[in-house]
């Protein structure tokens, strides 16, 4: 098997989640992550490509390798939850400036703590996400200068969105700076850590929403044609949620008008609803353990109702992993920057993120299965899989193993060969 074919793999077998981290890696004269026929930014190779180049891929792409929080961020106060992970605090927050709260996906609070470490100076700049200049639906990496450009990106983008593309590029101005990202972005940059010693010392801190997973592009070219019935071509400007929790989707056209939709009319009003990659089903990390703050939505249930959430101002659930992040949330409320509202516990977190319990108590068993299947499977450590797999029961462990043997079967797990 060639080099080429070997890393495309990953894509055929529906693992990339289309980071963005093997371009950087690489340089974009090898591997170049670009819109393939699905829809999606996957990796095409351009160049020459060498085994030993995949081998470290292998190691570094959140497809194949996802951990926990590394050893050296737990402390004697560390707690672990066998479905939250490690943590040591969980409390409900939000934005302290009502702007902020408002243009936030939920209440702001990564936001905040950007523009918090903007202002103090104690990073250069915030390597995150904001809306597509490409692609009026994806998202794209962002270098946040001022806390002007972190207010700028607010907002979650549940598109293809690949923050870690120029990544190296970033390291190589040896300049402090804090990542905001997915989970699955949090374990790429974690992963390339363990192979260069710049992340640690540069990335001061590493903040990521707690995701279920994004649109794929199929199911946004559904919705805009069959629920907005408008020509995607047509589209300039897309935003999904923020402006209020979740906020209206807006859709801006290229003749000037403007489309409205309620964020239950865009998801669906629950999980069953929800049209995700592959990737994101199989996901061994939604809640980001590996980060040292993660933030979420705190709809009971999961979900928002849509009899009242035109008038909901915002409020996170922030996950406190590791000290640091435990001393920069305390140093944000200390200069006025984020409001806490009381602690909350694993079990709230259940209640607030359904879909997030029920994935992490399946994943084990869905590997399992595509490990029947003969297909690519993320290595994991730190996570649980095992133990998580004995608590959802074996009937259930086997139902979840069998279903995704099927979904295989019936090619729900197969991309083609990148190229564009
Ligand atoms: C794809 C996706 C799926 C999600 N699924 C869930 C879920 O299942 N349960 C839940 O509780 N919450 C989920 N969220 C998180 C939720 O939408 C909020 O982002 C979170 O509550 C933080 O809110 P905030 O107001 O602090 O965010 P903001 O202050 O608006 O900050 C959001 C930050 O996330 C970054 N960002 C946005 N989109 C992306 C992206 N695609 N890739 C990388 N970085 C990005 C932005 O640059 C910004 O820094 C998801 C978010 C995303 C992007």
């Amino acid at each position: 098997m060639t080099p080429t074919d070997r890393l495309n793999i990953i894509t055929e077998d529906a693992m990339c989640i289309g980071c963005g981290l093997c371009q950087s890696v690489t340089g974009r004269d090898v591997v170049r992550v670009e819109i393939v026929e699905t829809g999606y930014e996957r990796p095409v190779v351009h160049g020459a490509l060498d085994h030993a180049t995949v081998d470290r891929l292998m190691e570094l792409c959140p497809g194949t390798h996802v951990e926990g929080l590394p050893e050296r961020e737990r402390t004697p106060a560390t707690k672990t939850d066998l479905i939250w992970g490690d943590y040591l605090t969980m409390t409900l927050a939000h934005a302290a400036d009502p702007e902020v709260r408002h243009r936030g996906a939920t209440g702001g609070v990564l936001t905040a703590l950007g523009m918090y470490l903007i202002d103090t100076g104690e990073v250069d700049f915030i390597l995150q996400a904001k809306a597509s200049s490409r692609v009026p639906t994806f998202g794209d990496a962002a270098l946040s200068h001022s806390s002007a450009e972190v207010l700028e990106a607010a907002g979650s983008r549940y598109g293809p969105t690949a923050p870690l593309v120029e990544v190296m590029a970033q390291l190589d101005k040896g300049r402090p700076f804090a990542f905001v990202g997915k989970p699955c972005d949090i374990a790429a940059l974690r992963n390339l850590a363990r192979v260069d010693e710049r992340v640690d010392r540069l990335v001061k801190y590493m903040l990521t929403p707690v995701c279920g997973g994004f649109m794929p592009p199929q199911g946004m070219a559904r919705f805009l044609r069959d629920e907005l019935h408008i020509d995607p071509d047509q589209v300039t400007g897309f935003r999904y949620r923020g402006y209020g929790c979740p906020g209206l989707t807006r859709v801006e056209m290229a003749d000037g008008t403007v489309h409205e939709r309620r964020y239950t009319d865009f998801w669906g009003t629950d999980e069953s609803m929800w049209m995700l990659p592959f990737r994101c089903k199989v996901c061994p990390d939604g809640i980001g353990e590996a980060a040292d703050i993660a933030a979420s939505d705190t709809w009971p249930g999961g979900s928002p109702d849509p009899r009242t959430e035109d008038d909901d101002p915002g409020t996170n659930a922030m996950v406190i992993r590791s000290a640091r992040g435990a001393d920069l949330v305390d140093r944000a409320i200390a200069a006025g920057y984020l409001t806490l509202t009381g602690p909350v516990d694993p079990r709230y977190m259940d209640s607030v993120q359904p879909h997030q319990r029920a994935k992490k108590l399946a994943v084990g068993s869905r590997h399992a299965g595509l490990r029947d299947a003969g297909k690519t499977v993320p290595r994991t450590e730190r996570l649980r899989l095992d133990a998580l797999t004995e608590a959802l029961g074996p009937e259930e462990a086997a139902r979840q193993r069998a279903g995704t043997r099927e979904r295989v079967r019936i090619g729900k797990a197969t991309e083609p060969t990148p190229k564009v």
